[in-house]
């Protein structure tokens, strides 16, 4: 099979945004830049690089609009930043991303605790914000990421029937794409099997991409049943960076080196450079020293076994 036969999976790095917004520590804004270089070198096109939101209450993403400028300036890039509201989306349209990131809860209890506005107040910000990006005339898409579609540590059980309600909710309101987030780590392969399904067939291909943490082990089993259902785009972060603020000493996002090589030893084309996406990962750790960091490839080696057929980074 020629790579360009192969059927193409998009993987989305959320490190940036994911993982540093977990950490107590900052980035300097320089290594943040140098992180999406180095791995942009490697074939990865699309980032979530920041979160638009107070810096006093995440001066992690303090530098938000630096950060999309600089990755803005990479080739063949696309930049997300996550909004919460309606100042957020604003200024990340001014910092000129291509895609703007709702999150919207699935459990109202996450919700409140998340972003303090009940799920039905979201659905009419994501409303606002459609308008905004509207007027402004602007080619600036919307995501919406269905957080805590699995189920939620506050709240616990999140009905099915109430996430393919809300993303119907979402596609009214001027979502171009949704995405079915376990932000908590509880989702197995047979239940994103089911809500995948059912989502699938309320909102078509609206429904486009999954966000699967590793809490608890299951999070490649997911992507798995997510492209069973004809899931292609996967968000992951770098050395499984980030964590669970309910799980202390549990990973965090699904390791974006680890999602690759599964991805093209199953004969997928990421156009990713495993080798490369792996000295990626080692930088990250110098990055941030100390910092616990998860996945498997890293530590393991590539197996002989792994195709060396000519992926898309040269
Ligand atoms: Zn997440």
């Amino acid at each position: 099979m020629t790579a360009s036969r192969r059927e193409k999976v998009e993987v989305v790095e959320v490190g940036l945004r994911d993982g540093l917004q977990m950490l107590d520590r900052l980035l300097p804004t320089k290594d943040k830049i140098a992180w999406i270089n180095v791995e942009h070198a490697c074939g990865v096109r699309r980032f979530e690089v920041a979160s638009f939101v107070p810096p006093k209450l995440m001066p992690q993403m303090a530098d938000a609009a630096e950060v999309v400028a600089a990755a803005k300036r990479l080739p063949n890039i696309s930049v997300t930043a996550l909004a919460p509201n309606l100042k957020g989306a604003a200024a990340a349209i001014d910092a000129a991303v291509d895609a703007i990131i709702i999150p919207i809860s699935a459990s109202e209890a996450h919700s409140l605790a998340n972003v303090k506005r009940t799920t039905a107040q979201m659905i009419a910000q994501l409303a606002e914000i459609r308008r905004l990006c509207d007027e402004r005339g602007r080619s600036v898409r919307i995501h919406v990421g269905l957080a805590t579609a699995f189920g939620c540590t506050i709240q616990g059980e999140v009905r099915e029937e109430t996430v393919v309600h809300l993303a119907q909710a979402c596609v009214d309101a001027g979502a171009d794409r949704i995405a079915l987030a376990d932000t908590v780590g509880y989702a197995n392969p047979a239940q994103v099997r089911r809500l995948f399904g059912k989502v699938r067939a309320k909102v078509g291909d609206r429904l486009h991409a999954a966000h699967f943490h590793d809490t608890r082990g299951t999070g490649l089993a997911n992507v798995v049943a997510a492209l069973d259902e004809g899931i292609r785009s996967f968000d992951a972060s770098l050395g499984g960076l980030g964590g669970c603020p309910h799980a202390p000493g549990a990973s965090g996002n699904i390791a974006t080196e680890d999602l690759v090589f599964m991805l093209e030893a199953m004969g997928f084309d990421t156009g990713i450079n495993l080798a490369r996406l792996i000295d990626t990962q080692r930088r990250l750790a110098q990055w941030l020293p100390g910092q616990a960091l998860y996945g498997k490839i890293a530590a393991a080696g590539v197996p002989k076994t792994y195709s060396t057929q000519a992926h898309a980074a040269a």
